[in-house]
């Protein structure tokens, strides 16, 4: 089974992504981890993916469908994977889509975390994180704040907010997020194959139940 984490940035897809991948023994692959490991090993796409990346460019799809390509060949991902952070275009969701059909013919299910941007905007803009890097504690001051205001509960070291969790910063991401997942929600929509979860981000066991209507809907889609 493949798995296709979709999401805005602080939606919390990666944790819920993290959490899948144990529950199914699933390798989590995100194209962050993909990118770093290539431009490490200096391969020629590596390579390639660095020059954007270093610009603080998007990396063009060839690129990326070929380093998410290659992954997928590997023999640790051959019953499926969930996938974090791709794909990002239609086009790169068709090439996965060959690619799996030609490779492996097993399900594939997108599920995608659909909270509203005033809430992940709160949720960021009151972040505050341990200023100790070892710790790197992270806390709300609304909806997780630490015991005494401006320490860290875990190392007793400062809090401190980082420069960009700030509200003009968050709605610009989350305007290139929509701006880039119309067509990818729409692409799963029309395949009959998403899944999306609307979780409460106030509620203290907000990641179980994610994994519990996740695994239910998954238990019907074998
Ligand atoms: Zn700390």
């Amino acid at each position: 089974m493949y798995i296709i984490m979709l999401g805005a940035p602080g939606s919390g897809k990666g944790t819920l992504a993290k959490e899948l991948s144990k529950e199914y023994n699933l390798v989590h692959i995100s194209t962050g981890d993909i990118f770093r490991e290539n431009i490490k090993k200096q391969t020629e796409l590596g390579k390639e993916a660095d020059k954007y990346i270093s610009n603080g460019l998007l990396v063009p799809d060839e690129i990326t469908i070929g380093l998410v390509k290659s992954r997928l060949s590997e023999d640790d991902v051959k019953s499926g994977a969930i996938l974090d952070g791709f794909p990002r275009t239609a086009k790169q969701a068709e090439e996965l889509d060959m690619f799996i059909r030609k490779n492996n013919p097993i399900n594939t299910v997108a599920v995608l975390l659909d909270i509203p941007d005033e809430d992940l905007i709160k949720r960021v803009v009151k972040r505050v994180t341990c200023s100790n890097k070892e710790c790197g504690a992270i806390y709300n001051t609304e909806f997780r704040p630490s015991k005494v205001p401006g320490i860290c509960d875990i190392c007793g070291s400062k809090l401190v907010k980082r420069d960009d969790d700030n509200e003009e910063t968050v709605r610009g991401r989350l305007k290139i997020y929509h701006d880039n997942s119309k067509e990818i929600i729409k692409y799963y929509e029309d395949k009959n194959i998403l899944f999306t979860v609307k979780p409460n981000i106030y509620s203290p066991t907000v990641l179980e139940e994610n994994i519990s209507k996740v695994k239910g809907y998954l238990e019907t889609h074998k």
